[in-house]
Formats: C-alpha cells, sequence, structure tokens
C-alpha cells in the first residue's frame, strides 16, 4: 500500500519487488549481500538514502542512533555488518540548526 500511489502511497513503486503477495520490499534488501536499490554513494564514505522523504515506514523506524537523544540497536547493527562503529553522541554535533533566537533576529 505504501507504493500504491492510488491509495495515498509514496514509496516509489517501480523501486520496490514483492516479498510475497502480500508484502513488498525495496529491491536490492533480498540479496545475498543486500543493498537498497534507493541507497547513493559509497557506504563509509558517504551515503545517503535517494529518497529519504518518501522512504518506507520500516525505514523510518529505524533511527540513526543518537540523533534523538537514544541509542539505536538496529542501525548499530547494520553499521558493524558494514564494518563501522556505531554512531556516538559527538556525531551530531552541529548537524541540526537552531532557529534562531528573538536576540539574533532583533533589530540593532
Ligand atoms: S532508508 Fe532509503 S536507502 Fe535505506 S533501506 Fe530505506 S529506502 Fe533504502
Amino acid at each position: 500500500m505504501e507504493a500504491e500511489a492510488s491509495l495515498g502511497g509514496h514509496v516509489p513503486a517501480e523501486l520496490t519487488e514483492k516479498l510475497d503477495p502480500h508484502r513488498l520490499v525495496m529491491r536490492g534488501t533480498q540479496a545475498y549481500q543486500p543493498r537498497c536499490i534507493a541507497l547513493k554513494g559509497t557506504i563509509g564514505e558517504a551515503a545517503h538514502c535517494g529518497i529519504y522523504p518518501q522512504r518506507p515506514s520500516v525505514c523510518r523506524e529505524v533511527p540513526p542512533s543518537w540523533e534523538f537523544g537514544e541509542p539505536s540497536p538496529q542501525c548499530d547493527k547494520g553499521r558493524t555488518a558494514h564494518g563501522l562503529p556505531p554512531l556516538t553522541p559527538d556525531d551530531w554535533i552541529g548537524m541540526h540548526s537552531e532557529p534562531a533566537s528573538e536576540a539574533d533576529t532583533a533589530d540593532a
């Protein structure tokens, strides 16, 4: 349903394939060495989801470790599988911009 535009789905259907009669998966995720078709770049160097605003709910349910102040065991497991260390709180320093305060926007 998430890939069915007529039902309000947002995941690009052409990037999915059938897992069974009732479920879809992202292409590439069922391979012996899985790599989602939507993943862009080189893991460990610079990689990102190419459909981030349209990613499926299963992806939205796995937050990156510490982005929102908590570890994510599933994120850590995924990174470990690719030989990467788990993210730490320090990895997020300066990653989110804060809205300007009144003092910053007040006329001088
Ligand atoms: S977050 Fe994006 S690249 Fe990662 S598995 Fe989901 S759709 Fe694929």
